[in-house]
């Protein structure tokens, strides 16, 4: 079956992009940059024609994520906007893989905050042996103690190491493209995009779904960004987390300020009309890009994490719990609604929310 284009169609208005999309067929490159270069007044618009996307796939769900810092910093890669590669000065906290009881403990919060899926993310190029050793023997013991969905972020890996982790029961690795090819030696010169893209196909020879997504506001063009959207749709990826720059002080991005809410919103628009059935999630740099705009990006994006990223802080869990409940949303994870979250989350949340995890980590 031959696959429908804009340019088959004439299907120009946001609209038509969205009933182009529901009828299976796929954006061109040109519709992509054309929503990230469209005037803000088209803004309601296009979110319109992106959440009748999200409606047909996910109603009004959003799934919750939540991230633990497995290894911190002492990374000997130099992927310019991380505050754990060698060239950072971010005083950021450095420390190598943690004990199985310290990632047990992650587990427990990520279960009482009702996320679907615990993200266990260590930085550096990839693990050794031994971590992906311990990293399996742990999550043998989360699936059995905490049933969660577990994506591991470990960076480049072999084929034996996915194979590893895949038989210890992690169902998904993630593994960003961050930027698209043409950019990416402008913000990494110690490993290649053809390598992370090799990562990718190890991980799906091993039978892990994959989650790969990118980090936008690094200087890159609409182009790129629309690239890397089409790419991960030829790549049919289960999961795109999508980050806007949080500039940190001592990295080389730190003064790149390049972002506004409504651009954010464009491009999870875009990314939402070209990758229709995955989930698309809101990752780091929202509550600083995003701001009192925040949750008309879950109209696009169905997913979000909760709590702390890698290096830096997130919004309380109890305001995303609001900000869920607010919209009419409902948390897929649990057996709670999200107002009913919100109630219980004022009581773990006193004596659980330890601020460990940090940064924009493009391995995760
Ligand atoms: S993004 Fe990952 S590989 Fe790159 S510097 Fe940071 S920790 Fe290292």
């Amino acid at each position: 079956m031959s696959v429908i284009t804009a340019a088959d169609t004439g299907a120009l208005t946001w609209n038509g992009m969205a009933e182009l999309v529901l009828q299976g067929g796929v954006l061109s490159r040109e519709d992509a940059i054309r929503i990230l270069e469209a005037p803000d007044e088209e803004l309601l618009a296009i979110l319109d024609a992106a959440y009748r996307v999200r409606r047909e796939y996910f109603g009004q769900t959003v799934q919750l994520y939540y991230l633990k810092n497995a290894k911190s910093g002492l990374c000997p890669e130099d992927c310019n906007y991380c505050s754990q590669s060698k060239i950072s000065d971010a005083p950021i906290e450095r420390y190598a893989m943690l004990s199985a009881e310290r990632l047990m403990d992650g587990a427990r919060k990520a279960a009482e905050s009702n996320a679907r899926t615990y993200c266990i993310v260590a930085s550096g190029r990839g693990p050794t042996n031994r971590e992906v050793d311990h990293v399996a023997g742990v999550v043998r013991q989360i699936k059995e103690q905490y049933g969660l969905h577990i994506c591991c972020c470990l960076g480049l890996l072999e084929p034996e190491q996915a194979l590893k982790l895949k038989a210890a029961g992690v169902d998904r690795v993630n593994h960003n493209l961050n930027t698209s090819e043409r950019f990416h030696p402008e913000i990494c010169t110690t490993h290649t995009f053809r390598d992370r893209l090799q990562t990718l196909s190890i991980c799906r020879d091993a039978g892990l779904e994959l989650c790969a997504g990118m980090i936008v506001g690094m200087g890159e063009v609409n182009g790129d960004v629309a690239d890397v959207a089409l790419k991960l749709a030829e790549l049919n990826v289960e999961s795109i987390p999508i980050n806007f720059l949080h500039a940190i002080d001592g990295t080389p991005l730190q003064s790149k300020h390049e972002l506004n809410p409504r651009y954010c919103l464009k491009v999870l628009s875009m990314f939402r009309l070209t990758n229709p059935k995955a989930e698309l999630r809101i990752a780091g740099g929202r509550e600083v890009n995003l701001r009192s705009m925040q949750s008309l990006g879950l109209y696009p994006a169905n997913s979000m994490f909760v709590s702390d990223y890698l290096t830096t802080p997130g919004q309380k869990a109890e305001e995303d719990f609001r900000m869920i409940a607010d919209l009419g949303f409902q948390i897929t994870a649990g057996d709670y609604d999200s107002a009913k979250l919100l109630e219980l989350w004022k009581i773990p949340h006193a004596k659980a929310c330890g601020s460990e995890a940090a940064g924009q980590c493009g391995c995760g």
